[in-house]
């Protein structure tokens, strides 16, 4: 049987800001992680239709590739008066030079053109890990965090949409908060963010898995 203790975790990405979000968050849990970029694996094509099909679709690749448990995640905006949009391409929303001022301008231009009031700009990000076994037996753990989308952008923190999101019952965006209220993952303290929820869910996973 596989034990993510004893054996290596890959992480199936090639974002350097990703892989740095998981080493930080998995070394809390001291389980010895590498990634695809290191070890040169080449990336798949996301040809998914949900978060889900698409973290699948990247960890069942990297541990075919490399015969390690292996850990994805696939995330985004979902705008709802956007018919979700942009969803599972959110990064490509941003192009290829991925300018991000860019995807929110779009977003709000869209938003106004449909003459949304503010208070029905309400709006999630989404995170899906997927935890993929070299036997073929894979897990997900999602996270979401509801809010709604505001412009003018806000905040110098972040990445992304991060500047013109803000949580339900909060009056800062993204943007506003240190990457530590965002993201961070201790046993006594969650992050608000969609990563931190899905993350939890995962260490729940690993305990139940060690008793
Ligand atoms: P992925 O790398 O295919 O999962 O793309 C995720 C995209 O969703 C990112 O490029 C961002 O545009 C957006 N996104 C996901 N999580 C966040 C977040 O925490 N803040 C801001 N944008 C995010």
């Amino acid at each position: 049987m596989y034990d993510l203790h004893q054996d290596k975790l890959l992480i199936a990405s090639h974002n350097e800001g990703k892989i740095s979000e998981f080493r930080e968050l998995l070394g809390l849990l001291k389980i010895d992680i590498s990634s695809s970029k290191e070890l040169k694996l080449p990336e798949p094509v996301e040809d998914g239709q949900t978060f889900e099909e698409n973290a699948l679709i990247k960890a069942k690749s990297a541990s075919n590739l490399s015969n390690l448990i292996s850990l994805s995640d696939d995330s985004g905006i979902e705008i709802d008066a956007l018919d979700k949009q942009p969803g599972i391409y959110s990064a490509r929303w941003a192009g290829p030079n991925r300018d991000f001022d860019f995807a929110m301008r779009e977003v709000t231009r869209l938003l106004d053109e449909k003459k949304i009031p503010i208070a029905e700009r309400t709006a999630r990000f989404v995170c899906a890990l997927c935890l993929f076994y070299p036997n073929g037996e894979y897990f997900f753990f999602v996270g979401k965090v509801e809010g709604r989308v505001v412009w003018p952008p806000r905040g110098k923190y972040g990445f992304g949409y991060d500047a013109i999101f803000e949580p339900l019952n909060m009056n800062k965006t993204f943007g506003e908060i240190t990457s530590g209220e965002k993201h961070s993952w201790t046993p006594k303290k969650i992050g608000l963010s969609h990563r931190a929820k899905a993350f939890a869910k995962f260490v729940s996973y690993l305990s139940q898995e060690k008793k």
